[in-house]
């Protein structure tokens, strides 16, 4: 039994909208729901994926308006990576040099070309060129030419101080497939063909450990097929020597939580319902949507939430309901 690769990444930001204009109005995601943190509701919860945020596509943000930075170090996941077509890095490197935005050389990594930035937050983002995306559309309704849209999650980089602990439960707890090393790099595979996920396991003894807030990602969930696949998950979790919560209803999936032995907090996540569960595809993201739950309390929420102005793509962009 494996995951079928990534559901979601979810991270910690700070100012809200600086957080839809980077995302939304300069990486060209599409912001698929606007809704809160349920477990606590005066904080946004921001979806942003392709066109109707495939699992696989899905980066998400907790903005805390006036959040320090967090620090960086060992123990949690220390970059996100979004797959590219082959020979766009050209496109992207002038994109964010002229945005003022720091970017790396092109480097190559088990053979594909990696390009490395910061969100305004700090966290670091990385753009690889994947042959693998041919066939992802990614979203074309953003500022982005098409041809160079970002497709889908690449990966992640867990940081660790050793790899022992998380090499073997990567392995044999979520049955991962090793599939190499390069340095400190240690690769991993989530799941294989179109949705190939890589978890990339940096061992690094002398970095400090991580202190999460804004640039930190949070957690990052794997897709399973339905619920009842997720229920299979506990038994053999806890087996492999962790503790998973219990099911939650998180209105667009169903979740269970746990550490990884590293320390960095994982989800698995079912497929359904996804995001059309409660908008048209065409109004995906435009308006703030609650849970049954907390539909009573939407004038409290709504009144503390800073209001947020989304890009204006023109009238070229828009996408038919
Ligand atoms: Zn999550």
């Amino acid at each position: 039994m494996s995951v079928l690769g990534i559901h979601h990444v979810t991270v910690l930001a700070s100012d809200p909208q600086q957080n839809v204009d980077f995302y939304a109005g300069f990486l060209g995601l599409r912001l698929v729901k606007q809704t809160v943190n349920f477990d606590a509701p005066d904080v946004y919860h921001l979806y942003y994926g392709d066109e109707t945020g495939r699992p696989g596509t899905i980066l998400t943000f907790f903005p805390f308006p006036d959040a320090a930075r967090g620090r960086r170090g060992s123990g949690e996941i220390s970059a996100v990576a979004f797959s590219i077509p082959p020979g766009s890095s050209g496109y992207w490197r002038a994109r964010l040099s002229r945005k003022g935005i720091p970017v790396s050389r092109p480097v190559s990594r088990f053979g594909e070309t990696v390009l490395s930035f910061e969100d305004p937050d700090g966290m670091v983002v990385e753009l690889v060129e994947d042959p693998s995306t041919a066939g992802a559309a990614g979203w074309a309704g953003g500022p982005v030419e098409a041809a160079h849209a970002l497709r889908r999650l690449h990966g992640v980089t867990l940081l660790h101080a050793s790899l022992a602990p998380s090499e073997s439960f990567l392995a044999e707890g979520m049955g991962f497939a090793a599939s190499g090393s390069e340095d400190n790099r240690h690769r991993f595979l989530a799941a294989n063909g179109a949705d190939q996920a890589r978890v990339d396991v940096v061992v690094d003894a002398a970095a400090p450990a991580a202190r999460q807030s804004a640039g930190s990602v949070h957690h990052i969930a794997w897709r399973v097929r339905d619920d009842a696949e997720q229920l299979e998950w506990r038994p053999r979790l806890r087996r492999a020597g962790t503790t998973p919560t219990p099911v939650m209803d998180r209105r667009y999936f169903h979740s269970i939580y746990f550490r990884e032995p590293g320390g960095v907090l994982f989800e698995i996540a079912t497929d359904p319902p996804g995001f059309l569960v409660d908008e048209t595809v065409g109004s995906l993201g435009t308006s703030l949507k609650l849970p049954p739950w907390l539909e009573p309390q939407r004038d409290v929420i709504q009144r503390d939430l800073p209001v947020l102005v989304l890009p204006d793509l023109g009238p070229a962009r828009q996408v038919a309901s």
